[in-house]
């Protein structure tokens, strides 16, 4: 079956003892066991597996193609279950424009456990200089944030093979829908699942899918179900329901976010426009082989400075000033204020997440602000 299909029917609800078409929330903690001690629902203990976060995790296999996921709590916590798993002293490459949550994290809660170096992921001739002896993973997060840099997944993963590197892409920029790590040679693909698999900005998630159930995923599980960062049977629910358009918003996203960065481009107040989708970003070739389509996040270099760029996200109407992204509703943020002072992100850069309403509205409004 096609996505758009898998997305809305991979999970079969209706086939349950009630016959219901959307799968119900199971709040049950425990679950009944057999005489032989077995358990004949499939399930024994919330925190290791329960109804709707198998539902979950049998869409996020279908769609991003592969043999088992893990849903977490947290984008966050699903990157954490990956460092946990990896063995103490062992040595990862990491992107120097990584999500800055997950660079804290790294910095901040394994800076005792692990060794790590922040590089261009964009340069692979440096990515093999960087391997050592301890090298067991390269993590790549394509497009990035916030200067929307691709990474090579295909080429990247043939260096990993060669080496016997783990090779894991943070694809939430993506989502399932634009591009498959997967099918290119990555062994897990990572998602926050608060950005486009929840698309309404009301659900906090993660995920994890693996190419194959080996003995580094089989620890991952075992993290999540010891470690405990499991998400809400509601969360689940919420995120079941939502990937059922994943598709249809995507294509939405696209279309926004192409038009709004020609409008960007060609408006003498704006420096530059970061668009995988516009033919002068650096690896438009490279987008279009790799994704389906060039996805719905922007960010712009304002002419006149860090007080433009700060007086533009202050100005405009119907875009909210916020972080985050992926949701229906356009955001808008000054990206080096919400970094903090440590960030190389240029003074005047704003990023959008352009949503879901009708584009002429959007360029009314970023053109009335600016
Ligand atoms: C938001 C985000 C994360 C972290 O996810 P949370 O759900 O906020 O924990 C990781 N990677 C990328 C690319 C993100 O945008």
């Amino acid at each position: 079956m096609k996505t758009e299909t898998q997305a809305i029917h991979a999970l079969n609800a209706a086939k349950n003892a009630t016959g219901d078409v959307t799968m119900p929330i199971s709040l049950s903690t425990t679950f009944l066991r057999a005489e032989d001690g077995g358990y004949p629902g499939g399930h024994m203990y919330s925190r290791v597996s329960n109804p709707n976060r198998s539902a979950l995790e049998s869409v996020l296999s279908a769609l991003e193609f592969g043999d088992d996921s893990c849903a977490f709590s947290s984008g966050n916590t699903a990157g954490m279950a990956v460092f946990q798993a990896l063995d103490p002293g062992s040595h990862i490459i990491c992107p120097d424009d990584m999500y800055w949550g997950l660079k804290k994290q790294l910095q901040v809660l394994f800076a005792q456990t692990l060794t790590f170096d922040f590089i261009d992921l964009t340069d692979l001739e440096a990515v093999a200089s960087y391997i050592k002896s301890n090298t067991a993973m390269v993590w790549a997060e394509t497009p990035s944030n916030p200067l929307l840099k691709l990474t090579d997944i295909t080429a990247l993963a043939g260096i990993c093979k060669k080496h016997q590197l783990k090779l894991v892409v943070d694809s939430t920029f993506a989502s399932p829908i634009l591009q498959n790590p997967i099918l290119l040679g990555a062994d897990i693909t990572m998602h926050s699942s608060t950005k486009y698999l929840g698309g309404h900005s009301d659900v906090l998630g993660g995920s994890l899918t693996t190419a194959k159930k080996d003995a580094f995923w089989e620890k991952i599980k075992t993290v999540q179900q010891v470690g405990g960062a499991v998400p809400s049977p509601f969360d689940c629910f919420l995120l079941v329901r939502s990937i059922k358009t994943l598709a249809y918003r995507m294509n939405g996203h696209c279309n926004n976010a192409l038009k709004l960065a020609q409008f960007l481009h060609a408006h003498p107040k704006i420096e530059d426009v970061f668009y995988p989708g516009l033919p002068h970003h650096p690896q438009h070739e490279l987008a279009k082989n790799q994704m389906k389509d060039f996805g719905g996040m922007l960010s712009i270099l304002v002419k006149d400075g860090e007080e433009a760029a700060k007086r533009l996200v202050n100005t405009v109407k119907l875009f909210t000033q916020a972080t985050s992204l992926g949701g229906v509703e356009s955001l808008i943020e000054h990206r080096a204020s919400v970094e903090g002072p440590d960030t190389k992100t240029p003074r005047n850069l704003v990023r959008i997440s352009v949503g879901l309403e009708h584009i002429d509205d959007l360029i009314a409004d970023l053109n009335a602000a600016l």
